[in-house]
């Protein structure tokens, strides 16, 4: 093991510390804000990356660069066989370990994750009602997602938060039913504004809930307090006064926190982006499967990282779309 960490800094002074790991494009789901409804092919098998391989990558970043964090995602990480092993891996490695799921496999899957050493955990709902639940994730299945927050929290995973992508007209009604959901059952919930990753290509600004409308449309119920931001932390946060807990919301578009970004990624077959709206990727599986050492992968991540670029420019002119859509990168 290194006996120093070198930070892993940009030409911004930005210190990375935070990995998103993507274990497979697949997905159970088809999200109409994430996939198309059919179509996209998924990745060669050979492709993907092993577990091993991708513990790797996850060990030379908390071994060289002192990170401190690791998410998996995907896709959906638990359509991947036995991801309860790859956990086990990284857990070894000291970094905070945490998953964002779309929760259907939680009610069988939720305490071995937790066994293996999984801390913290996101589940993705966008939708309290079952037809708009259908309508949005194509799929019906909002009870298995309602046991797999319970499940989760049964678990001992902590904290466990919702996230919710808010999209007007479609479920913008619904943030207030979201607030007191989080009350009622002790989770959190993170709203997240609408991003142009869908693999359609049809977001529009409009459909954008910006976190101003979402924090007044809860204000009007509940009284709130803000919460003092935590370095790194994309979600700015509320605190309801009565004690009922806090919600967050992520700003993406009208705020983008890319001056604080600490993140980079892996996707499934192996490219590390640092950022999600990144039109450049250094291609690790040819160095993994190359004979690449430590020290060789760690240089080529330290001169990509360097190339990092100060921040995505949704809604500006010279914004361009990534090739791969969400489900492709890993969010
Ligand atoms: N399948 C898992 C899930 O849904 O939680 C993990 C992968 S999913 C791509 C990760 C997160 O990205 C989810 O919370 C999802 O809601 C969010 N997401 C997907 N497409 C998005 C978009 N166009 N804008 C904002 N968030 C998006
Ligand atoms: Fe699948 Fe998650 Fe994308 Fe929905 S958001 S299609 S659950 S990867």
């Amino acid at each position: 093991m290194a006996a120093e960490h070198t930070p892993l800094v940009d030409g911004f002074g930005r210190v990375h510390r935070d990995l998103r790991i993507s274990v497979t494009d697949r997905c159970n789901f088809r999200c109409t804000y994430c996939m198309p409804a059919e179509g996209l092919d998924w990745m060669a098998r050979d492709d993907l990356l092993t577990y091993e391989e991708l513990a790797r990558v996850a060990r030379v970043c908390v071994e060289r660069f002192g990170f401190d964090g690791i998410r998996l995602t995907g896709g959906e990480p638990t359509v991947r066989a036995n991801l309860p092993v790859l956990i086990e891996q990284l857990s070894g490695l000291g970094a905070n370990l945490s998953l964002t799921t779309n929760g259907t496999s939680l009610p069988h899957l939720a305490p071995a994750l937790e066994a293996a050493g999984l801390q913290r955990i996101n589940i993705s709902l966008d939708s309290l009602k079952r037809d708009r639940f259908e309508q949005i994730t194509r799929r019906d299945e909002l009870d298995k997602v309602l046991d797999g927050i319970d499940a989760a929290t049964e678990a001992g995973l902590s904290p466990v938060k919702i996230n919710c992508v808010v999209m007007r007209g479609v479920n913008d009604d619904e943030i207030v039913d979201f607030a007191r959901f989080g009350r009622e059952r002790g989770v959190t919930v993170r709203f997240i504004e609408f991003m142009p990753l869908d693999a359609q290509g049809e977001w529009t600004n409009e459909q954008v809930v910006t976190k101003a409308e979402i924090v007044a449309a809860i204000g009007e119920v509940f009284e709130l307090e803000v919460v003092a931001e935590r370095e790194s932390d994309p979600a700015a946060r509320w605190r309801y006064v009565d004690g009922g807990g806090e919600f967050g919301v992520i700003p993406s578009v009208t705020e983008a926190f890319c001056e604080s970004c600490d993140r980079v990624r892996l996707t499934a077959d192996g490219m590390l982006r640092h950022c999600l709206f990144a039109t450049r990727e250094l291609d690790l599986r040819s160095l993994l499967r190359g004979g690449a050492t430590d020290d060789d992968l760690a240089a080529a991540i330290t001169a990509e990282v360097g190339e990092k670029w100060a921040g995505h420019q949704i809604n500006q002119v010279h914004f361009i779309r990534p090739s791969r859509s969400m489900s492709q990168i890993g969010g």
